[in-house]
């Protein structure tokens, strides 16, 4: 049952709302009652009965109408002035890594409404405003719908499939070992496919695009469990959770999945959670308390905790072993932990006494606490706490993020996938570039100073559903499927510490030429003469299965062959080709409860198995301020609006007020209001951010709730492309992020600590203020028509 809650409005119970609830009309025309899910029926939606009424103002509203209204009302035009059945259909939101499972309400095979499935598996029932926004993705108005290739001009030219391939695959084949694939796919099938192609072409080792803090957390978990796992965190059992960094109402792993758990937590004040973060996020204005950490000290922070629990006295003997053992040396005092901090010392001590006398306390690690140089430390060090208060393996702690191993299945004998800084080593290396394959994946926004590393890419090839900045650059584009049009076999993020592979078919028709991601790595396999044995994405899945089909039998009870499957989910299948129908047919396999697991060892150990220190985020020295000049520790976050840019080419999301600062359609820098009257900065103003590497101007908001010494900046903003809804709105943040600043060990760019100097410009122009949700009708009726922000009315 889905409980309600309020305030994080990153996600939506799956309650049908007004707008949805149908009036439907037997195929007689007389009988009348509620459409069931599922089942085609003839019936007129409530919108659909107000258009035909609505049909004769229509022409008179083409006149007046804003551009961007053009593309939310796009599916309902393309439909039959009369509608046809309503068909719910199953489907996979691949907005995000998380996976949840959505039913698409379509008419006449056209996508209209996307909502929770109840029974999903990661989200059970809720969408956050991202997933609802797919289908502005689907229909948009400027998605690429054909293969394009550069020609002579040095302009974009449709071409033909086949066209495109050889182009491509010419290129890859001449130089194999030159050439980098860079996969945007979450883990799972389809980034294993990408890594058999790279290795049957003769490429090295794929680059995974994904977000920072995913590879941070597998590391730091490496390092204190032993196991490189993506932790899951069983908040909805905890009665205590100290959250270190991750604003997981806002945008962080499953904004719905955590949702629901800290619905869970605090319903009836049975648990409570304690936000310890830099920015005051939604997470944060949602917790029960709040402490504004210093940027970057978070893993010291809970080195501080520690040594307030070892010398409560609460502490096993066991837990006080093995963490012992991981920090030889003795945790910071309690004045230290302030002072490095920036926490009060009492607010410290009461935060120890309450995690000591809970029953079931949980630290969680995310987020900006592992994003900072020393993050994969911080997230060891959050981690270690866990051990220390026996929360790992138990309910309400922390579990292994286990899966099935589709990937690895598809990717056969090819090496895992790389971080990041693989990009950009073989761009630095003049030659070990000269072909890029980039697929679903944008670098050039989201990575600082790769235009002029791009110059050592010969050919690049992107497959892209949108001219976003890298496929701008790109000499192919190929043109894919999204979520709705392909067919999905997902791992989702393990965010609850059980296996699934999720499956659906395409719920509607491909729009124009697009193809599926893995057919298209497919085709360029076979046509730079690498021919993988499958003709299609799904047949490489479906013969996956077919394979763990007969591992789990050759297996029988001996768990230990590492490529079978749980017996329990061969059962009853009499031969591998029932079982693949079988699985395909239920939508996947779904793990019990009973799979969740601790991480392999609690106790890490060097060659011997004996316990072995972690480096110490305590003894890794705070940062020094560039001296004689004032500035601001820099905090870029993800906005539940825009992610981490992918929503920025959608209205619904552009127009979608930030829960804090009520911005819509543009970027914003937040700032503490004792420092904007220092400065002399009003809500409003422009303001220019001056970082080592570059500087930019934004509106700023003045607000009481920042922590003084910093200014926070959504990123996913300042896209030079991808759409006219996202062209030149806002400002990339990611420009202000220093080259040479990684997370030591992670092959990630550290974006955490990083100082920038603020001064103010001016008063803004009239398309320069920011869009102030709440302002009134009055700046609504300011919006010229065809106006948007940033763009003088040329949209
Ligand atoms: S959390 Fe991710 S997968 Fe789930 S609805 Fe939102 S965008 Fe889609």
């Amino acid at each position: 049952m889905w409980p309600t809650w309020a305030g994080a409005s990153s996600a939506t119970a799956r309650t049908r709302p007004v707008t949805t609830v149908w009036l439907a009309i037997g195929e007689d025309g007389m009988s009348s009652g509620n459409g069931k899910r599922g089942e085609p029926r003839v019936t007129i939606g409530r919108r659909d009965f107000f258009k035909v009424y609505a049909a004769a103002g229509v022409a008179v509203l083409q006149g007046c109408r804003r551009r961007d209204q053009e593309l939310i009302e796009s599916p309902v035009r393309r439909s039959t002035a009369l509608p046809g059945a309503s068909v719910w259909r199953r489907s996979i939101c691949e907005q995000c890594g998380a996976g949840c499972e959505i039913e698409v309400r379509t008419v006449d095979r056209l996508a209209k409404k996307i909502e929770g499935q109840p029974a999903g598996f990661v989200n059970a029932g809720g969408v956050c405003a991202l997933g609802h926004s797919a289908l502005q993705e689907l229909y948009h108005p400027d998605r690429v719908t054909e293969p394009m290739r550069r020609g002579s001009s040095g302009e974009l030219e449709p071409v033909s499939w086949e066209e495109a391939l050889e182009t491509a695959a010419t290129a890859i084949a001449a130089a194999p070992d030159a050439t980098t694939v860079v996969a945007g796919a979450p883990s799972g099938p389809l980034l294993g496919l990408w890594r058999r192609f790279a290795a049957t072409v003769g490429a090295p080792p794929p680059v995974h695009w994904q977000p920072a803090d995913a590879v941070v957390a597998r590391e730091a978990a490496r390092l204190a469990f032993g196991e490189s796992t993506r932790p899951a965190y069983d908040l909805a059992r905890s009665d205590y959770v100290v959250s270190l960094g991750p604003p997981f109402l806002d945008r962080w792993r499953s904004p719905v999945h955590f949702g629901a758990a800290w619905a869970e937590l605090t319903a009836d004040r049975r648990g409570k959670l304690v936000q310890v973060e830099a920015r005051h996020s939604l997470t944060a204005a949602n917790a029960d308390d709040w402490l504004p950490v210093r940027p970057g000290s978070e893993g010291f922070f809970a080195r501080g905790l520690a040594g307030l629990l070892l010398g409560s006295g609460r502490v096993g003997e066991e837990e006080r072993t093995v963490y012992e053992a991981l920090y030889p040396e003795a945790p910071p005092d309690l004045a230290a932990t302030a002072e490095r901090c920036g926490i009060d010392a009492d607010r410290i001590e009461w935060l120890a006494a309450e995690l000591a006398r809970a029953r079931r306390p949980l630290v969680m690690a995310g987020g900006s606490a592992l994003e900072s140089e020393n993050g994969v430390a911080a997230g060891a060090a959050v981690l270690a706490l866990n051990l220390l208060l026996g929360a790992v393996g138990r309910e309400g702690g922390v579990f292994a993020g286990v899966d099935f191993g589709f990937e690895d299945r598809l990717a056969g004998d090819a090496a895992a996938a790389l971080p990041p800084a693989a990009l950009v080593d073989r761009l630095a290396r003049d030659g070990e570039s000269r072909v890029l394959v980039v697929s679903e994946a944008d670098p050039l926004h989201g990575m600082p100073g790769l235009e002029a590393a791009f110059e050592h890419a010969g050919t690049v090839i992107a497959c892209s559903a949108f001219f976003d900045d890298t496929a701008l650059r790109a000499d192919v584009v190929l043109p894919v499927q999204t979520d709705l049009e392909r067919f999905q076999a997902v791992e989702p993020d393990p965010v609850r510490g059980v296996p699934a592979l999720l499956i659906a078919s395409p719920t509607v028709a491909p729009r124009g030429e697009a193809r599926h991601p893995g057919d298209v790595a497919l085709a360029l396999a076979a046509a730079a003469g690498s021919a993988l044995p499958w003709s299609g994405f799904q047949e490489a899945v479906e013969s996956a299965l077919s394979d763990a089909f007969a591992a789990t039998r050759a297996a029988g009870d001996e768990a230990s062959d590492p490529v079978a499957l749980p017996a329990s989910l061969i059962a009853g299948a009499l031969n591998a080709r029932q079982f693949v129908r079988r699985t395909t047919d239920a939508g996947g396999l779904v793990g019990t409860e009973e799979m969740r697991r601790a991480p392999a060892a609690p106790a890490l150990g060097d060659a011997d198995g004996a316990p072995g220190p972690i480096p110490d985020p305590a003894s890794l020295p705070a940062p020094a301020a560039p001296a004689g000049v004032e500035s601001f520790t820099l905090i870029p976050f993800e906005s539940l609006k825009l992610g981490d840019g992918r929503g920025a080419n959608r209205p619904w999301l552009q127009e979608l007020p930030d829960p804090l600062s009520t911005v819509m359609w543009g970027s914003w820098v937040e700032v503490a209001t004792a420092d904007a009257d220092r400065l002399g900065i009003h809500t409003g103003d422009i303001v220019r951010l001056t970082g080592t590497a570059a500087e930019i101007e934004l509106p700023a908001i003045v607000l009481p709730t920042v922590r003084p010494g910093s200014v926070g900046v959504p990123v996913g903003g300042g896209h030079a492309e991808y759409g006219r809804y996202a062209r030149g709105r806002g400002v990339n943040v990611n420009a202000l992020l220093d080259p040479d600043r990684w997370v030591a060990g992670a092959g990630v760019f550290a974006r955490g600590e990083l100082r920038v100097r603020i001064e103010r410009l001016r008063r803004p122009r009239r398309a320069e203020r920011p869009v102030i949700y709440g302002r009134g009708l009055r700046q609504a009726e300011e919006i010229p028509v065809g106006w948007a922000p940033h763009d003088g009315g040329k949209a």
